[in-house]
């Protein structure tokens, strides 16, 4: 993700940032690996599956997972297409405006989860795990003795509220402003 003097400093999104905004988000679930994928099928629009694991150096059947994944979500159509007169190869051509309202989607459901956090942070007394960093409110707490479940380290009271709060809101207005830009360079 782009920090925000980027972000502030670019007049339009380009096709390039969306794309790796785009890898980010695809590689937090498939891993590394699909970043090839994706620049193969932006580089080329299409991949094929008879040459996906020569193409791509992913596996086929990891291959073939990524692009049910991506084929799920409409980022890829399936087609054919013919090569030399004869032979008949089984592609997934990039839908674009696919993988844009995908990205907005995840970016917004991001916001939408750092939004609860930031409501539920700014209202509750915050406990903290020095061992495992796992966050109760008073009410769970004080109901396992201020002791944490999962590995009996004393909780802290949270003492840096204030500036988890300030992160998180500025977290989500950087989510928004990137979503804002996005829907003006591409809609
Ligand atoms: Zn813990």
């Amino acid at each position: 993700m782009q920090n925000r003097d980027d972000v502030t400093k670019a007049t339009d999104l380009s096709e390039d940032d969306l794309i790796k905004i785009a890898k980010s988000i695809i590689a937090k679930i498939y891993g590394e690996s699909s970043n090839d994928l994706l620049t193969y099928l932006t580089k080329n629009e299409y991949v094929a599956e008879e040459t996906l694991s020569q193409d791509t150096n992913i596996k086929s059947n990891e291959g073939r997972r990524i692009l049910q994944y991506l084929s799920d979500e409409a980022i890829v159509v399936p087609d054919k297409i013919r090569v030399n007169g004869r032979t008949v190869l089984h592609i997934w051509r990039l839908n674009k405006p696919a993988l844009i309202a995908f990205v907005i989607k995840k970016l917004r459901r991001a916001k939408e989860k750092l939004n609860l956090r930031l409501k539920f942070e700014s209202k509750n007394t915050i406990y903290k795990c020095p061992q495992c960093k796992r966050i109760y409110t008073l009410e769970d707490a004080y109901v396992n003795d201020f002791y944490c479940q999962h590995d009996g380290s004393l909780l802290i009271e949270e003492v840096d509220k204030e500036k988890r709060v300030k992160v998180l809101a500025e977290t989500i207005e950087k989510l928004d402003y990137l979503i804002k830009k996005i829907e003006q360079s591409w809609y």
